[in-house]
């Protein structure tokens, strides 16, 4: 049963083929491809909304067709459209779910609208049947959240950020720092011969007893240490590594918490920080040392991906949910 979904929340459109009976081999992916605006959208300094939708409206078809190809498909053959549907851009969302409704309506197959966050929160678990129940940190460009996953479908909000998102801390302290968008690889590339405990950078409610984020603050602190330093540029490495290190030590403090608190053995790390490797290393050695097994969605998949949004709608079908074709796209949808 191949499932044909399509992702432009934001400045990647991308269109993937799941069809898990049809292939055993790529996890069930008959085709995921991706088209990034990132060059685009560089120079600028972040994404310009106007920009974005209107290349969302010229790659959609022939991404669509690129695909269908690649997976060696008719659109006749494709047994369900789904889109994601928010959060995200509304004139950016609007291109994708618009145009897989037309696909829809055209094949007269079922249509599914697909939340944004329910596609990372679903990729570390692309090509399997089952989903277990588990703590689930989503860390993204847009939010940083702790989620209680029962099933599909069952998700219960632990902790969220109170300010900015984890990605969205990494964004802004790279522009501060003059370093290239987008910022997260920049920092963890200098980060890497950087020392971690070159500087003490706060860990905003690291001992609250909450399960809730604040980076906003970090990311003062990384602004008034700047503006102290002589040669800042020679020092980048250190602050790179010591602002990551403030980051992830509320992260992982706070999702083995949760995971104690609400008897999860499960912790699984998603969206697009998760591709950071010093994160995955030590939240995955963090759950080990308390005996919690730990599922990190791969690298491909944590950045923003159309697989992830075809596979959460496989789930949301296989349980008997469709949409219909007058669901309207919502910026602000959310999870739980
Ligand atoms: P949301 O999913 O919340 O709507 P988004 O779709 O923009 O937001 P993603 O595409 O999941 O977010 O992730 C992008 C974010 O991941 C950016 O903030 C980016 O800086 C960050 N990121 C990507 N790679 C790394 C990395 N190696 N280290 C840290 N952060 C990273
Ligand atoms: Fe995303
Ligand atoms: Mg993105």
């Amino acid at each position: 049963m191949p499932l044909l979904a399509i992702e432009s929340s934001c400045d990647e459109t991308a269109v993937a083929i799941y069809g898990k009976s049809s292939s055993s081999d790529n996890n069930g992916l008959l085709a995921s491809l991706i088209s990034s605006q990132i060059e685009l959208h560089k120079d600028l300094g972040g994404v310009v909304p106007e920009l974005a939708s209107r290349n969302h409206t010229q790659r959609i078809s022939p991404l669509v067709a690129e695909a269908l190809e690649k997976a060696g498909l008719g659109a006749q053959e494709i047994d369900a459209f789904a889109a994601t549907g928010g959060p995200g851009l509304a004139s950016s969302l609007t291109v994708g779910h618009s145009f897989a409704k037309g696909l829809a309506l055209a094949a007269k197959k079922p249509f599914l609208s697909v939340n944004h966050m329910e596609g990372h929160l679903l990729s570390p678990f692309v090509g399997e049947e089952q989903i277990p129940p588990h703590l689930a940190l989503i860390v993204s460009g847009g939010h940083t959240l702790l989620i209680r996953v029962r099933l599909v479908g069952d998700y219960q909000l632990l902790g969220q950020t109170l300010d900015d998102a984890a990605g969205e801390a990494f964004d802004k302290v790279a522009k501060m720092l003059e370093l290239p968008y987008p910022g997260g690889p920049e920092i963890e590339k200098l980060a890497k011969t950087g020392d971690p405990t070159a500087f003490d950078f706060p860990r905003s409610m690291l001992n609250e007893n909450n399960l809730d984020f604040s980076f906003s603050g970090l990311k003062t602190s990384v602004l008034y240490t700047l503006k102290k330093l002589p040669n800042p540029r020679e020092r980048l490495p250190d602050l790179c590594a010591s602002f990551q290190a403030a980051v992830f030590e509320v992260l992982i403090a706070k999702a083995l918490r949760a995971a104690r608190r609400e008897k999860l053995s499960l912790v699984t790390l998603s969206g697009g920080v998760s591709c950071n490797a010093t994160l995955r290393e030590q939240l995955s050695a963090a759950c080990h040392e308390e005996g919690l097994t730990f599922r990190s969605s791969p690298p491909s998949l944590s950045t923003d991906n159309a697989a992830m949004i075809a596979f959460a709608a496989y789930h949301r079908l296989r349980a008997g949910q469709t949409s219909s074709l007058s669901t309207d796209i919502d910026p602000n949808l959310k999870l739980a």
